[in-house]
């Protein structure tokens, strides 16, 4: 049975002028022992789909349709009293972006991994469960007695991992865990998430901007764009066959910047208005094999390890 499956999904924002389709129609499957790359450009729904999964969305946001079926259980339709106490935290946790930079100032790191093991009516030793974590994470049981503004930003990285750990969760979701640290630091954080997926059979997904960073952990990619998945497969498949056109421009864009040349080069062009997107391909407008056909939306043809929705594709065998 599949860890996780989510099927149909959409999750807007009301607005004044219309819904923000930020997630629109979003599917991939994941077995327990694969991990997910969810890789696109800023403000492609990303965080949103990340955020929907933990039913985590403010107001007005909110999970439209679709179905996300965790171990054999649709969570979408759970109430919210059941999924807090069943499910947010104990089978699916996130670390947030940015959220090293919300640990509370005043107080010390301990205090905030007591906090949330007492919201959640933590039952055992919570000293114990602290310094597991730390330990998990790769920290030394002093920074539990140390100030947030005391810490490094890999630090404080590996604090909210840990806090995130705490509840014994199965799938962690990573948003942009690396973003602000520099490169060397970027690449521990990476090694530890590669740890918790290897050593502790922690399911990840990990969000990011990032496709050279995710193909160090993820065995699975889905590209965003425009709050879809244009593509999903085997990071294998993706990086020596991308098949959409927006997959191959993120792919011949990325040797390019390991070079001296700095300049990113991409597609002209920017991503259509999430509040208005157009019926057809979303990537039409920025597209050099754009045609006709492209007008009408398309559907998800079948791949080897997965899907892309691409007219060009339009003779692989349908997925059903
Ligand atoms: Fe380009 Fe058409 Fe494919 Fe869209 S459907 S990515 S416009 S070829
Ligand atoms: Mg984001």
């Amino acid at each position: 049975m599949p860890k996780l499956v989510v099927s149909g999904l959409k999750a807007y924002y009301a607005t004044e002028r219309g819904p923000v389709r930020a997630v629109d129609d979003v599917n991939f499957s994941l077995s327990d022992n694969e991990s997910l790359g969810i890789v696109g450009e800023s403000a492609c729904g990303k965080s949103t789909l990340g955020a929907a999964l933990m039913r985590s969305m403010q107001p007005p946001g909110k999970i439209v349709s679709g179905s996300i079926v965790l171990d054999g259980t649709d969570v979408s339709e759970m109430p919210a009293s059941e999924f807090n106490s069943k499910i947010r935290w104990k089978k699916i946790a996130m670390v947030f972006q940015g959220a090293m930079n919300a640990l509370d100032p005043v107080y010390t790191i301990e205090s905030q991994l007591h906090e949330v093991l007492r919201e959640h009516r933590f039952e055992g030793n919570m000293e114990e469960k602290i310094a597991e974590s730390l330990r998990q994470v790769g920290l030394d049981l002093s920074v539990a007695k140390r100030y947030p503004h005391e810490l490094s930003g890999g630090m404080k990285q590996r604090v909210v991992i840990a806090m995130a750990l705490l509840l014994k969760p199965d799938l962690l979701i990573a948003d942009e865990p690396t973003t602000a640290l520099d490169v060397l630091v970027q690449a521990q954080i990476i090694n530890l998430l590669k740890k918790l997926h290897r050593e502790n059979g922690i399911t990840v997904i990990l969000i990011t901007h990032d496709l050279a960073l995710v193909s160090q952990i993820a065995d699975k990619i889905g590209i965003m764009y425009a709050g879809q998945l244009v593509e999903v497969g085997s990071t294998s498949d993706i990086y020596k066959n991308p098949r959409h056109p927006y997959t191959q421009a993120l792919i011949a864009a990325m040797p390019r910047l390991k070079s001296n040349d700095k300049k990113i080069h991409f597609v002209n062009g920017s991503p259509p208005s999430l509040l208005n997107p157009p019926h057809g391909c979303r990537f039409y407008d920025r597209c050099p094999h754009a045609m006709d056909a492209c007008k009408k939306d398309p559907p998800e043809f079948k791949t080897d390890t997965g899907y892309v929705r691409c007219w060009l594709y339009e003779n692989n065998k349908r997925e059903s």
